[in-house]
């Protein structure tokens, strides 16, 4: 069958930058609703839609249709007693970035000095070319319930009991995509 709005499709991946460097190899198939949910890259959506189970490609999409640009301004320090301990690089927390007050941020720690802990609100792939290859590996028509939900259910879908767990991981399926 053919990938369309509103088919699950499983697709293997691996994703890298533009140079090739491995970023993930998807130990697991990702599972997404396709049709415009932004379960997935738009651009991933258009490469594979009409094409069948089988189907494989390399695309390569630019960081505006990815994670968008690195923005020095989401980056700041922080007097370190203001976070939790034992602090460790690459913990993540949700704050407030300035001018963007709609939505928390999670900022990275990226550096920690004495008494100063270096927080970077972009997302980790911000501002890189993505790799990603691609091999479809099975399609089906979604049910109703998955396409009133906007997502998948099942093995490798969402799991309502276990959201956080299953969330993790993918990062550039499960991170909101603006
Ligand atoms: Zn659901």
């Amino acid at each position: 069958m053919k990938i369309a709005k509103n088919t699950v499709v499983s697709v293997n991946y691996r994703l890298s930058d533009a140079q090739n460097n491995l970023i993930e190899e998807g130990s697991q198939p990702m599972v997404y609703l396709h049709g415009g949910y932004e379960n997935t890259l738009p651009k991933i959506e258009e490469e594979l839609d009409g094409k069948e189970t089988g189907y494989s490609s390399t695309i390569q999409v630019e960081p505006e249709d990815a994670f968008g640009d690195y923005d020095p301004e989401l980056v700041k320090v922080e007097d370190r007693k203001r976070l939790p301990e034992p602090l460790e690089v690459g913990m993540q927390f949700e704050g407030m970035a300035e001018g963007v007050d709609d939505e928390p941020t999670i900022f990275t720690v990226t550096d920690i000095a004495d008494d100063k802990v270096v927080l970077d609100g972009n997302h980790p792939l911000a501002g890189m070319a993505l790799r990603f290859d691609l091999s479809v590996i099975d399609v089906r028509e979604a049910t109703a319930e998955e396409i009133a939900h906007g997502h998948v259910h099942g093995a490798h879908g969402h799991h309502h009991e276990e959201m956080e767990d299953s969330e993790q991981g993918d990062h550039f399926r499960s991170q909101p995509l603006n």
